[in-house]
């Protein structure tokens, strides 16, 4: 099933197609549709799953149906409650992600942030906010926030704010919204409390419950996803939430790459962390720590910092980036140590790793079985491929730099690695977007 077949518009299928997402996931397929529609919506989804392109998607074009250009100033037509500053922020660039095409104007309205700057953002008027619930309950009762206008509430993460004792907020909130209104409740568990919240919210909804993880994916113990670079980190969060994976090593080749990648997943709401050579002992100690503990279920790690640890099985390896030595290949999957179990090695290979792919295989004398469909552009992977050639810009720079017998890198000649597989660093949130 496309994105079109859910009855999305242009401006946002062309948003969907630029992010490189091919095919919906299933929260996606069973949510929109009835979004669409105006129905209320309790669903059952973690992180990872997709679940906030499941509600921003339709949520934009139900918005989009009846928005007035020549409403001065403008009016909080939609609201998005979650738990945590962390998902504000990373709702927030979905909705700037996806409604790029779109006119709107949405605020984040989280504590930790100025509330001036934040009153004159509400003063000024927007479509959309996201918020905290504390927060948005000051700006309320102080009566900068007017939320009579609320046209679709939704509660993301509605069990993690119950878990946080949110719920005097967030009645307090519901209890300044029109009766008259579309609610989405989204939710990982279906808690006693969870039901009670969504029986006296939500108008005959219609439930949505994602499939539990991908069990293909679980049984195979080396699978191999060809994808574009650009996509890897899409990628690996999807397969991270959706699975639900708990203790999962990541490889990257470049120490750069694992900071970027675990500032990246934590955007994604993944907990992770980032063990490479330039660490501090402390640093890497505890980054372990808390992987073993599983206060993080992601450490992305560099293969020279991966080597000495202590960890005997894992459930999960993940090959960000395929080793640039084939025999680095063994190394790093031998510690799921669990094949044909639920242990799964996966590596994410970009065209441009293809030659790297061969060798591993080369090695293995076998060939690694790869996903048909992963989602995302299809990538074929030619593993007879040659590696490709270096720049020659870079030998030039070297012989010059002997010349001058002045290191490469300070004159800034050589270039910088760039980790593989990662997009462009994501901005910071910023509250307010058009
Ligand atoms: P979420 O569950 O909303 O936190 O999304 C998890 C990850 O999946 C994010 O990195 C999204 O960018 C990515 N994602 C969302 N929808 C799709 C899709 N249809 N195809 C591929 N990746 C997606």
């Amino acid at each position: 099933m496309s994105f079109k077949a859910l009855g999305l518009n242009q401006e946002l299928l062309n948003a969907i197609s630029e992010q490189g997402y091919t095919t919906p996931t299933p929260v996606q397929k069973q949510a929109i549709p009835h979004i669409l529609q105006g129905k209320d919506v309790l669903a059952g989804a973690q992180t990872g799953t997709g679940k906030t392109a499941g509600f921003t998607l339709p949520l934009l074009q139900r918005l989009m149906e009846n928005y007035d250009p020549h409403q001065k100033p403008r009016r909080i037509r939609a609201l998005v409650l979650v738990p945590t500053r962390e998902l504000a922020a990373q709702v927030f660039e979905s909705i700037k992600t996806y409604g790029k095409h779109l006119p709107f104007v949405t605020e984040v309205i989280i504590g930790g942030a100025s509330i001036n700057t934040q009153i004159r953002q509400l003063q000024r008027g927007c479509d959309i906010v996201v918020a905290t619930t504390g927060r948005l309950c000051d700006h309320v009762n102080e009566r900068h926030a007017n939320l009579k206008n609320v046209e679709i509430l939704v509660l993301d993460e509605a069990d993690r704010m119950l878990d946080m004792g949110f719920l005097p907020d967030i009645k307090r909130i519901i209890g300044n919204l029109p009766k008259q209104r579309q609610n989405l409740l989204f939710s990982a568990t279906y808690s006693a409390p969870i039901k009670a919240l969504a029986a006296q919210i939500l108008q005959n909804p219609v439930a949505v419950e994602v499939a539990k993880p991908n069990i293909t994916s679980e049984n195979v113990s080396e699978l191999v996803y060809p994808i574009a670079k650009e996509n890897k980190r899409a990628l690996l969060s999807y397969l991270i939430g959706s699975n639900n994976w708990q203790q999962v090593l990541v490889f990257v080749r470049t120490k750069h790459g694992a900071d970027r990648l675990e500032k990246q997943l934590i955007m994604d709401g993944i907990r992770s962390a980032a063990l490479h050579g330039d660490k501090s002992q402390g640093a890497r100690t505890k980054a372990l720590d808390y992987f073993k503990n599983g206060k993080v279920s992601v450490l992305v790690a560099t293969d020279i910092a991966a080597r000495g640890l202590d960890i005997d099985t894992l459930p999960h390896v993940v090959n960000y980036d395929l080793p640039q030595v084939p025999e680095d290949y063994i190394h790093r999957i031998g510690r799921t140590g669990r094949a044909g179990a639920s242990g799964a090695a996966i590596s994410l290979v970009s065209e441009e790793e293809a030659h790297l792919l061969g060798d591993i295989e080369k090695l293995l004398k076998r060939h690694l079985p790869q996903v048909a469909d992963t989602g995302y552009e299809p990538v074929s992977l030619n593993t007879l491929a040659p590696a490709p050639k270096k720049k020659p810009v870079q030998k030039e720079a070297v012989k010059k730099d002997f010349r001058h017998s002045k290191p490469a890198e300070k004159k800034g000649y050589v270039a910088r690695n760039q980790a593989p597989g990662s997009k462009p660093k994501a901005q910071g949130a910023r509250s307010r977007s058009r």
